[in-house]
């Protein structure tokens, strides 16, 4: 904060706050907000009915309930003090923002990210420890994916989307944060919403899925894989290829995943491959985002972010090639950089599972 001139932190809804404090906001018109001066303690300004929620750590900050007739902006404007410049939560909700301008016209406001991010990039030895954890759980899912122990032809994607969010929990996640099943030329949209469409035989699905696994100090860290099945045992020649393009660009970005390498040259090394055998066009985002408390966080594994990779920096490699009205494949697992070269925390099969 010193550095970066901030004299007042303030942490609302989002991942900031269960991060450094293990309590995570209620999204709600009540508005919470730990307050983190540069000098002194840290105050968490709360809703009075949500206080019971509060796991107290008086060494870290103490609590401020406010009651329902309370003024709560002005509680925290009156912690922040004279600030010349506070950084706020990224996702802090826009209205409270407007009211804490109108309330201190002399402060400026800057991204709290600039402050936090740093740190949440940079995971210690727990915290891989538990990204592998949430790893290895959605691991076993796709291997039952991929042994055609979760029924896909004749389901429909939303069936097969929530039978994949019911194994999330079942296998020790707190939270189910996405669990996208595309199939055919669906899978062509990369955040495709898995509907009523029903899965046929002879064609690819795509599942991408992960979730959330809360701690018992209340933060929670979260997996994130995609792996492809083909719904019999006769592919179509041309997804094939490409297929083996896709898996060769994966492998060839977490390799490069080592401590020092520019983020932007994983970017490179997935996707000079899939250029150089014709499909560049059809690779249509980012090889991949950090994980962590967040499922997309910094650092973002793309062309222009020349940030080196750093020990404990955690992320997707999840390279894809979309063919609008056909197909789509995308294969994903989250990595780990580390001193002694690049820590897959998936381990599921990368090849494409072709069952029936
Ligand atoms: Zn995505
Ligand atoms: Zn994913
Ligand atoms: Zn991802």
């Amino acid at each position: 904060m010193e550095v970066d001139g901030v004299d007042v932190l303030m942490l609302s809804v989002g991942s900031d706050l269960p991060y450094f404090c293990g309590y995570e906001a209620m999204p709600l018109e009540r508005i919470t907000m730990l307050v983190v001066p540069r000098e002194g303690d840290a105050t968490l300004v709360i809703p009075g009915l949500e206080r019971a929620r509060v796991h107290e750590r008086p060494e870290i900050f103490s609590v401020a309930p406010w009651g329902e007739t309370e003024d709560p902006i002005a509680k925290i404007a009156d912690l922040a003090g004279a600030a010349d410049t506070v950084a706020i939560g990224d996702h802090m909700w826009a209205g409270f923002l407007v009211d804490l301008t109108n309330q201190m016209p002399n402060t400026s406001f800057c991204r709290a990210s600039s402050i936090t991010s740093p740190i949440r990039q940079v995971k210690d030895a727990e915290e891989i420890a538990r990204l592998r954890e949430a790893g290895a759980a959605v691991d076993r899912i796709a291997t039952r994916l991929q042994r055609g122990e979760i029924p896909l032809v004749g389901q429909t994607e939303a069936a097969v989307s929530a039978e994949l969010g019911r194994q999330i929990l079942e296998e020790g996640h707190d939270r189910v944060n996405f669990a996208i099943v595309a199939a055919g030329e669906n899978a062509a949209s990369p955040h495709h919403h898995a509907g009523e469409r029903v899965i046929r035989a002879g064609e690819p699905v795509l599942c991408d899925f992960g979730g959330t696994m809360i701690g018992d100090d209340g933060i929670g860290y979260c997996s994130d894989i995609t792996r492809n099945i083909w719904t019999d045992d006769r592919p179509d020649r041309e997804y094939l290829e490409a297929y083996a393009v896709l898996h060769e660009a994966q492998a060839a970005a977490v390799r490069a995943a080592t401590v020092g390498t520019p983020c932007q040259d994983v970017d490179r090394a997935a996707r000079q491959r899939i250029v150089d055998a014709g499909f560049g066009s059809y690779f249509v985002h980012r090889t991949g985002h950090g994980i962590g408390v967040e499922a997309h966080e910094d650092p973002y594994i793309v062309e222009g972010n020349t940030q080196p990779l750093a020990h404990g920096n955690a992320f997707s490699v999840e390279p894809g090639i979309y063919i609008e009205g056909k197909w789509g494949m995308r294969l994903e697992d989250i990595v780990a950089a580390a001193d002694d070269g690049p820590d897959p925390l998936n381990r599921a099969d990368h090849h494409l599972a072709v069952i029936g």
